[in-house]
């Protein structure tokens, strides 16, 4: 389980409405609200351990 970032619900990866990359990290968003305010201030919102972080993997 995962948190959405903006409003705190727990959120379950592949259920959530938007994913938002932001400085490494992956952030589940639940709707386009969230999202939308996330993108706003991602500063304000990403906090790293509500997001996922980015395994860079050589593809
Ligand atoms: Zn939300």
């Amino acid at each position: 389980m995962i948190k959405d970032p903006v409003c705190g619900k727990k959120l379950n990866r592949g259920k959530a409405f938007a994913v938002v990359e932001y400085e490494h990290t992956q952030y589940f968003l639940c709707c386009p609200i969230c999202q939308a305010q996330f993108e706003q201030d991602p500063k304000h919102f990403a906090k790293p351990d509500m997001g996922v972080p980015i395994k860079k993997k050589s593809r």
